[in-house]
């Protein structure tokens, strides 16, 4: 089923809120997306977002990762896809990439340690260290514009270290990342309307803030 940011328009995708593309081997995009919609990180309706945007859809993964069987799964499909890297440790920023960052670590068998923010620098603390020698993969839960992806391979090179990849569980920079080497469980495409040109208000759908409500 061919379906993607390519042949999006910007209108609700008529299969529902929110526009998927992407299959990957292993834990299918159903198994996540269950996964997903049953722990409420993915809502599909009407929101007014705290930017004051309106969207079809919101996402939050804390709350899929909020279940630590599901979290060890997310962690092992992902630790599956970016295995051929090699990579000896994980990195991820705070506080978001924490958990998942862990997950992925426990499925490939190394470390995992975080960076953090101190004076707004993205830094190792705790007594985190990397040796020149680390293959270091980057872990976050969503990548949107790269930019705390970036400035956590930053930290590791600052470090000496060498940077094999990054990976999260849901790609929504739409394909703009610009990372090289790059793998998530699912691509995803929440669009956002200033409300004068939100489609779902022009048919008078009700619009409710994220977490007002549940939707199926
Ligand atoms: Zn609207």
């Amino acid at each position: 089923m061919a379906s993607g940011f390519d042949d999006y328009n910007g209108a609700p995708d008529p299969r529902g809120a929110t526009a998927w593309m992407g299959t990957r081997p292993g834990m299918n995009d159903t198994d996540i997306l269950a996964l997903f919609r049953a722990s409420g990180a993915l809502l599909e309706g009407h929101f007014r977002l705290s930017s004051g945007l309106h969207s079809t859809g919101y996402l939050q993964c804390a709350l899929v990762l909020a279940n630590p069987t599901d979290a060890t799964a997310l962690g092992a499909a992902l630790a599956a896809r970016v295995r051929q890297w090699r990579p000896t440790v994980v990195l991820s920023p705070a506080l978001g990439g924490i958990v998942i960052g862990h997950e992925v670590a426990r499925g490939l068998g190394v470390r995992a340690l975080f960076a953090e923010r101190q004076d707004g620098v993205l830094t190792l603390r705790r007594g985190f260290t990397l040796e020149p020698q680390d293959r270091v993969l980057v872990v976050e839960d969503v990548v949107t514009t790269a930019g705390s992806t970036r400035e956590t391979i930053e930290v590791a090179r600052r470090a000496g270290a060498q940077v094999v990849g990054a990976c999260s569980i849901v790609d929504r920079s739409g394909g703009t990342h610009g990372l090289a080497s790059y793998a998530a469980l699912l691509q995803m495409s929440l669009p956002t309307y200033a409300e004068v040109d939100c489609p779902l208000c022009a048919q008078g759908v009700p619009v409710t803030k994220p977490g007002s409500r549940t939707t199926k």
